[in-house]
């Protein structure tokens, strides 16, 4: 049988494409488009405007939408943690962070991931499999009318960061899809200046992604400023060593627009990569290869299962120093949602034992 193919992850000029073969008027799939990503509706059902036979019809042969919110918990900093389910039954996670001047979604690329960095929860999962486009897109449609109600125009911007579960660079083509479909006006209207990829450091397509000209910003996780640390912590580093790393980053710096700027995140790990010593090494590297990039200190998350615990204060405070002495801009993340275990990597693996231990107000599953 005939998979149903998944609107939510077609751009307008598709949907129109794709309702003429069911031998429908172009208008229609402008019409259709609208109900999806600009009333962001989950169903054809709710699309009143189109004709009934049409909503059977499109029922018959594709989908309006495909996860479901398996548990969604509220924490006391107002974050929002979803995990979704696919279709196939796999663990998607998504995180709503609402500040002050914009909300932030943080969104899964992959359900697990193959990458084995060893101070992330998920990485335990392995990967399960490569999300969709739609299932990128329809991470953002669930936690915006969750926060705001079924297509209300969010009151501040919406920043996306691809920072849930999985390495987006290895799924880079469903990603892309998806944030040229949330670019549109008539859509989302998220373009990719609001949207930051988080990569383990994939080398090959960091150079690909340099060359696409619609590209989100970039963001590179590092944990160690050494080989022999980082193949420990973060075993891609064997396959891209840092030199390679940081000489794609420098080939990647060249494209960077008026204003932006490459970011380095650096997970601080008590007694492991957090020695003064580390953060000369560190600030070296990047001078080095004179990138001219900032780093976001993140404090650890720890988790029964990682063999790890968060660096103190003091410890954060005093690397930050370091790094500002030899000139480079570093900025300690503020923890958000920690209650709800809301930090990347925290979310699909701990499910299990969540439910007993969480501290914070369970609204329940819905949808
Ligand atoms: S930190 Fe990111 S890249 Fe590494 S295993 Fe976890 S999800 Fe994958």
């Amino acid at each position: 049988m005939k998979q149903p193919i998944e609107l939510l992850g077609l751009s307008k000029s598709e949907l129109v494409s794709f309702v003429e073969t069911i031998g429908e008027p172009a208008y229609r799939g402008r019409q259709v488009f609208k109900g999806l990503q600009q009333r962001r509706l989950q169903s054809f059902e709710a699309m009143s405007d189109l004709p009934k036979e049409l909503r059977a019809r499109l029922n018959e042969v594709s989908l309006a939408s495909s996860l479901t919110v398996e548990s969604r918990y509220v924490s006391s900093d107002g974050t929002r943690r979803y995990l979704m389910k696919t279709h196939d039954n796999l663990p998607v996670e998504t995180v709503f962070i609402p500040e002050e001047r914009r909300d932030t979604i943080c969104f899964s690329s992959q359900s697990g991931c193959p990458l084995q960095c060893t101070f992330c929860l998920t990485a335990q999962l392995g990967l399960l499999r490569s999300l969709t486009a739609a299932e990128i897109v329809e991470q953002i449609q669930i936690a915006l009318n969750d926060a705001y109600g079924t297509g209300v125009k969010p009151p501040r911007g919406t920043n996306l960061v691809a920072m849930g579960a999985g390495e987006p660079l290895l799924n880079l083509e469903e990603l892309l899809k998806a944030l040229r479909v949330m670019a549109d006006p008539q859509g989302l209207h998220i373009v990719p200046n609001r949207v930051t990829v988080s990569t383990a450091g994939v080398v090959p397509r960091i150079l690909e992604l340099a060359k696409t000209s619609d590209r989100p910003h970039l963001a590179i996780s590092l944990a160690a400023p050494t080989d022999e640390l980082r193949n420990e912590l973060m075993p891609i580093n064997k396959r891209w060593p840092l030199e390679e790393l940081l000489s794609a980053c420098k080939t990647f710096e060249k494209t960077l627009k008026p204003g932006e700027r490459l970011t380095f995140e650096y997970v601080m790990l008590d007694g492991v990569n957090d020695s003064d010593e580390q953060a000369r090494q560190l600030a070296n590297l990047l001078n080095r290869h004179s990138i001219k990039a900032k780093v976001n200190l993140i404090p650890h998350n720890p988790a029964d299962p990682l063999p790890y615990q968060p660096s103190s204060d003091e410890a954060v405070q005093r690397f930050k120093n370091v790094l500002e002495s030899k000139g480079i801009h570093a900025y300690v993340r503020r923890p958000r949602g920690r209650d709800i275990f809301a930090a990347c990597g925290q979310l699909a693996a701990r499910e299990g034992t969540l439910s007993n231990r969480i501290q914070t107000t369970l609204v329940g599953a819905n949808n």
